[in-house]
């Protein structure tokens, strides 16, 4: 199997496994228990709060750990709603965020705030200007992702963070597809609140974390103890921090000479596509990208068709998010870059990780044109027949 879509999940790393395996098997004490059984998961727990403080250059106080990107990018949104309701309603976001903000931001709609929307360009990229003039002062909070899920597109976040400093706006970024993949430390972002999630960078599914600036306005959305500075209600997934730790840990020490490899390999990937397929796009390529992604759209096929075409032949890539899969519906991020409905039904992603090897890339170049050449050759036969 040729595995293409890191950007959907990646697999375990083997050390943050082996770092997991005594707090599911000997030491699966509760951390909030007062007995030395229940110390040395809490101190697990803080022990792993502050490597990844250490990392990502925040205070360990401004981390909460949370169950998923999700969640936490709940936590980000409907917790700046809720502390700063009496301040304002407005909030601005794009229209290219993943559906863990967008879906968050209709319901808080349905909640009586008024959502702002951003477009962007054509290359994927928020425009700053229209960012300062959305402002206004009711705007309370500014949710604007790092790199986008699809494109692999990152956006002026700091830029923007001095914006909205500025204003004494809260600005929230959602840093999932990017933590771990720039060598830049979260916390030089300058935004208030920032989201990232283990399984994207070879740690475990189901943990996450949300960091918070000191000071920063946040109600909890969860009732319960008073767990993660009163924050995130539930007794912590202790060897999923432990684990999650070990994997941000092994991500940002390596991703200069990793992003360095796989920009390599993506740029061999696009450069071969665009030479032996006719009528390809690559999409967000003009805009700075995290390495390990790429976006092509090629005329006149479906994605869907090509992902299942490639799958028979053992390699794995995707149309888009994976929450999206199943959904007929059009890509809204390449929709917003200005692609066609029909471009956007054409387009796969393919992202690569760790394990992606320069013989992966001949091989996934080769079954690309053949699947593409097929899926033409059906289509313009089936178009002759209508
Ligand atoms: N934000 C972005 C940009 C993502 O790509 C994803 C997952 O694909 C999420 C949030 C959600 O993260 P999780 O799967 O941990 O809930």
């Amino acid at each position: 199997m040729i595995y293409l879509d890191h950007n959907a999940t990646t697999p375990l790393h083997p050390q943050a496994f082996e770092a997991m395996v005594p707090y599911l098997r000997e030491r699966w004490g509760n951390p909030s228990s007062p007995y030395r059984f229940g110390t040395e998961a809490r101190v697990a727990v803080e022990r792993a709060r502050t490597r990844i403080a250490e990392c990502v250059g925040c205070k360990p106080a401004e981390l909460v750990f949370c169950s998923s990107g999700t969640e936490s990018d709940n936590l980000a949104l409907r917790g700046v709603a809720q502390a700063l309701k009496s301040k304002g309603n407005h909030i601005v976001t794009t229209g290219i965020e993943h559906p863990a903000v967008l879906n968050t931001c209709k319901a808080l709609e349905r909640e009586g705030y008024r959502i702002t929307y951003l477009p962007v360009n054509r290359d994927g990229v928020v425009e700053i200007e229209a960012l300062a003039a959305s402002l206004g002062a009711q705007t309370i909070l500014v949710t604007v992702m790092h790199a986008n899920n699809e494109t692999g597109v990152v956006q002026p976040v700091e830029e923007i963070a001095a914006i909205t400093r500025k204003r004494g706006i809260v600005f929230h970024t959602d840093a999932v597809q990017s933590a771990g993949k720039l060598p830049q430390r979260l916390g030089e972002l300058g935004a208030d609140l920032i989201t990232f999630s283990g399984h994207k960078l070879y740690g475990p599914k189901g943990v996450a974390a949300l960091y918070v600036r000191d000071g920063t306005p946040l109600a909890p959305v969860t009732t319960g103890g008073a767990h993660e500075h009163g924050l995130r209600a539930g007794t912590e997934n202790v060897a999923g921090i432990v684990g999650f730790a070990e994997a941000v840990t092994l991500a940002f020490e390596s991703s200069e000479t990793e992003g360095q490899r796989l920009r390599a390999l993506r740029d061999r990937l696009e450069r071969e596509v665009s030479s032996a397929i006719r009528r390809v796009k690559l999409n967000g390529a003009r805009a700075p990208r995290v390495p390990n992604t790429s976006n092509m759209s090629f005329q006149g096929v479906d994605g869907e068709s090509i992902v299942l075409g490639l799958d028979v032949r053992g390699i794995c890539v995707s149309t888009g998010s994976a929450c999206s899969t199943g959904d007929p519906e059009p890509s809204h991020v390449l929709l917003a870059i200005g692609l066609s409905p029909r471009e956007a039904q054409g387009s796969i992603r393919l992202s690569m990780g760790r394990e992606t090897r320069e013989e992966d890339i001949g091989l996934t170049v080769q079954t690309l044109v053949e699947t593409v050449e097929r899926l033409r050759r059906v289509s313009s036969a089936r178009d002759e027949a209508d």
